[in-house]
């Protein structure tokens, strides 16, 4: 299969894309016939009408979807896994569409674009593969040994809303949606509308692959239109986004008593470590940094580096960046694509003038590229940033990093933990043992030692989300499957009755149980 070429032909226009327009569309709950428009960011021309849903269709949609839930609910975890076992192989297999897709509406780099498809199908195989082991019921203690047998068993919450930004708009509903359908929930998917046909194209092959319909139902439209009802009639919101609305949610679902899982923002350190492989830690760090050109929230933005290696780091990490790749083709050829928003544009641009205007080194980058692209920009590194500026503290969500020299680790660890965020950090250096005690003095949910993000990101067994205003909540591993679920517990009482024999007295009770509790400590029952 040659995915290194576009499945609809001239990479110059979005025409061939138009054909599935209309059969990725037609799930979306939207009955007004409103519709809204994306644009694709490699040129700025319209890409593609997408229908918009009103609240009353959102309500519409939960309705639907908890009907079909019953029965999907009453399956066991192994036949609910088949349809996504199918689902990793098509998603392998039809990944020529689904790259150009993601490139369309992302302006993304195809090297970036497939780890989104892979991502897809690998996280899906594990929860399909994992979901029964993790669902079956577990025996407990009873409250009177060898008299109460007990267990506990998960059971699905319902319907579950799934709150996607544009970023990665494959891998990030499916990595969501999947283990809540697979705990035996429906899920009601609002993806970013700009990158909604990546997540309707997964909704869409899912089905093909045996998904009953309506568990999986996309919805599309603006926070003011659908967001409140997107929490008002769920059992559970997984939200993926910004750290001030995933605040804004957690507040409209804490009001319901409802669950709430948020993966949020970051500014992510990485601490190159005075035996770091320079040659390693430069390839790895500039992947780390400018993936995704830099839209991507577990991306590295802060850089400490140990002053005896700091010159000849810069050094080389500006060559590098200032020797990227950046083309708007549909090919493994550019090393970084183009920004997806105009406004992420200017806010990367805004970033990068204040440091300037304020003193920083530009030591690569900083400039607009539109002879690539409306929303090129360069890989940009910094040095001399300072606290006054934007780029210091504050997420800037593009392809800028700032460098910055330290002399000792205790140094390095405070100035990596001196931010509200807490997702993601990485730690260079060819001591492991020294690397996973850096690491567990950083306050964030994963680092990764000698790689930036994948190692700790594709490790789908382990939790991955973020401390502080990073995040609540994980995705997965046993959490990112268990929190869409209810833990019950069934206890039955056999042989003897927790108010003791028929017709014994209170006093008596109390003396049997106070000798009861004695022994289970002395022969380690409790
Ligand atoms: P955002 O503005 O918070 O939006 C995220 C999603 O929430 C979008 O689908 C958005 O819809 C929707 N939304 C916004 N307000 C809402 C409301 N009041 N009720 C319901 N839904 C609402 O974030 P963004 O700018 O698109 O995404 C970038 C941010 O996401 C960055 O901070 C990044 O770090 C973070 N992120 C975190 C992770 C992670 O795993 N931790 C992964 C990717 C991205 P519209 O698009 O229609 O506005």
């Amino acid at each position: 299969m040659d995915t290194a070429t576009s499945a609809f032909g001239s990479s110059a226009s979005p025409a061939g894309l138009q054909g599935v327009v209309p059969r990725l569309t037609r799930r979306v709950a939207a009955a007004s016939g409103k519709t809204t428009t994306a644009t694709a960011p490699f040129t700025g021309a319209s890409l593609a009408e997408l229908p918009e849903s009103s609240a009353d269709d959102v309500a519409a949609a939960f309705e639907r979807a908890r009907a079909a839930q019953r029965s999907w609910a009453a399956l066991s975890p192994p036949e609910r896994a088949e349809p996504f076992l199918r689902f990793h192989d098509l998603v392998l297999e039809r990944q020529r569409e689904i790259l150009d897709i993601i490139q369309w509406e992302t302006g993304k780099a195809r090297r970036h674009a497939f780890e989104e498809v892979y991502d897809a199908a690998c996280g899906t195989l594990y929860y399909a593969r994992q979901a029964p082991r993790l669902l079956r019921p577990q025996r407990a203690a009873g409250a009177v040994p060898g008299a109460t047998r007990t267990y506990h068993r998960r059971a699905p919450k319902g319907a579950v809303s799934v709150i996607t930004p544009w970023n990665y708009p494959l891998a990030l509903p499916v990595a969501d949606a999947v283990p809540a359908l697979l705990a035996g929930n429906a899920v009601v998917a609002k993806p970013d509308t700009q990158t909604a046909l990546s997540a309707l194209w997964a909704v869409e092959t899912a089905i093909e692959a045996g998904l009953p319909e309506d568990l999986w139902i996309p919805v599309i439209g603006s926070p003011g239109e659908i967001g409140d009802a997107l929490i008002d009639n769920a059992d559970y919101v997984s939200f993926t986004g910004s750290s001030p609305v995933g605040a804004e949610i957690a507040q409209r679902a804490a009001g319901r008593l409802i669950g709430f899982s948020a993966e949020l923002g970051g500014k992510n350190p990485a601490i190159v470590c005075s035996d770091a492989d320079l040659d390693w830690t430069v390839d790895g760090v500039q992947r780390a940094s400018f993936s995704n050109a830099g839209q991507l929230c577990i991306s590295m933005e802060r850089i400490y580096v140990h002053e005896s290696v700091y010159d000849e780091f810069a050094e080389r990490f500006a060559d590098s960046a200032r020797g990227m790749e950046l083309n708007a083709d549909f090919d493994y050829t550019a090393d970084m694509g183009s920004l997806t928003y105009r406004k992420q544009l200017d806010r990367v641009a805004a970033h990068v003038d204040d440091a300037r205007t304020k003193g920083a080194e530009i030591l690569a980058g900083g400039r607009v590229r539109d002879d690539v692209g409306p929303m090129f920009y360069e890989p940009t590194v910094m040095a001399g940033v300072a606290p006054t500026m934007d780029a210091c503290a504050a997420e800037t969500f593009g392809p800028v990093v700032s460098l910055y020299r330290f002399s000792d680790e205790d140094e390095a660890v405070a100035a990596a933990n001196a931010t509200d965020y807490g997702l993601n950090a990485s730690v260079w250096t060819r001591d492991t043992a020294r690397g996973r005690r850096l690491a567990e003095r950083i306050e964030a949910g994963t680092v990764n030692i000698n790689e930036g993000y994948g190692a700790a990101w594709a490790s789908y067994g382990a939790p991955m989300g973020g401390m502080k205003r990073s995040g609540l909540g994980r995705r997965h591993g046993s959490e990112g499957l268990l929190r869409y679920t209810e833990s019950q517990t069934v206890a039955s009482q056999h042989f003897v009755g927790l108010g003791g024999t028929p017709g014994m007295s209170a006093q008596t009770l109390s003396t049997v149980m106070t000798a009861s509790a004695r022994l289970m400590k002395r022969f380690r029952i409790r």
